[in-house]
């Protein structure tokens, strides 16, 4: 484990201190396994819920303890995110809004969380120097130009109407009245944000867009491990149905 570990270059790996924003979710959970399970890294963990990650926190006598730190923080308004990203070598931001249910139930919370809440995060990584992983999604590539075509249109199968290219296609969304576009929309306005502060102020990032990532911890199923009201995310959705 730990101490071996070497880059591509083949140069050992250094014990580094993570600051992971949205840890306690479905992603974040499983990196901070992985994290404390395989790496000696370090990780400040931020979110406002840590059930999926409280396993990792106690007890004390994990091998791990010491090495990750839960803070409970909601990032739209507090000023101790600063402070954390300051003493932080990495920052990964997984923090969002991301349930499609809410895309067109809750327009603004999903805009909000996905772009005007990331934006200090941002700000701070670049003021202070230091490395941004952002979690985006694969939503960012919006409609094929295919999509368009008539059902019957032998150009459906020709693979460059449907093949996005990651930095030539095109983007092509819905129109803003359907609202189900906010959350990538925001996402990609955001990703626009990083680039330039790239471009401009030097900002070091990387940008991941999951394609649809399953697992354990994923969601809720309603009713069995969640409230029965809410609307999960699709795969949730489908264990719910087989499960009745
Ligand atoms: P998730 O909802 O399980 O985790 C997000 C976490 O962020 C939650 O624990 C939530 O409490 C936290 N969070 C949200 N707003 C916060 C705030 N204001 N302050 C502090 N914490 C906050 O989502 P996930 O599936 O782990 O996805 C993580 C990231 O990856 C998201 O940005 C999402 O858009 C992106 N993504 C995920 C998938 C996927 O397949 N799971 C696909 C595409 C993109």
């Amino acid at each position: 484990m730990a101490g071996g570990r070497v880059d591509l270059d083949g140069n050992v790996i250094n014990p580094i201190t993570i600051c992971m924003i949205g840890a306690g979710g479905f992603i974040g959970s499983h990196l901070c396994e992985k994290l404390m399970s395989e790496t000696p890294h370090k990780v400040l963990a931020v979110d406002v819920y840590n059930d999926k990650i409280k396993h990792l926190l106690e007890p004390a006598s994990l091998p791990w303890a010491g090495r990750i730190q839960f803070y409970r923080i909601n990032i739209k308004n507090d000023s101790r995110l600063e402070g954390l990203i300051r003493m932080a070598d990495l920052v990964i931001n997984l923090a969002a809004i991301c349930t499609p249910a809410d895309y067109n139930t809750r327009p603004l919370d999903t805009i909000y969380s996905n772009f005007i809440d990331a934006l200090p995060v941002v700000k701070y990584c670049s003021e202070n120097g230091k490395r941004l992983i952002h979690f985006s999604t694969c939503e960012v590539y919006g409609k094929t130009i295919g999509s368009f075509l008539p059902t019957d249109s032998p150009l459906r199968k020709d693979p460059s109407f449907y093949v996005l290219k990651e930095d030539e296609s095109p983007c092509i969304f819905g129109s803003i009245e359907k609202q189900r576009w906010s959350y990538a929309c925001a996402k990609q306005l955001i990703e626009r944000l990083i680039y330039a502060e790239g471009a401009e102020n030097g900002l070091q990032f990387t940008i991941v867009r999951p394609f649809n990532w399953i697992g354990p911890r994923m969601d809720f199923i309603p009713g069995i491990d969640g409230p029965s009201e809410g609307v999960p995310r699709v795969l949730a959705c489908f264990s719910n149905v087989r499960l009745k």
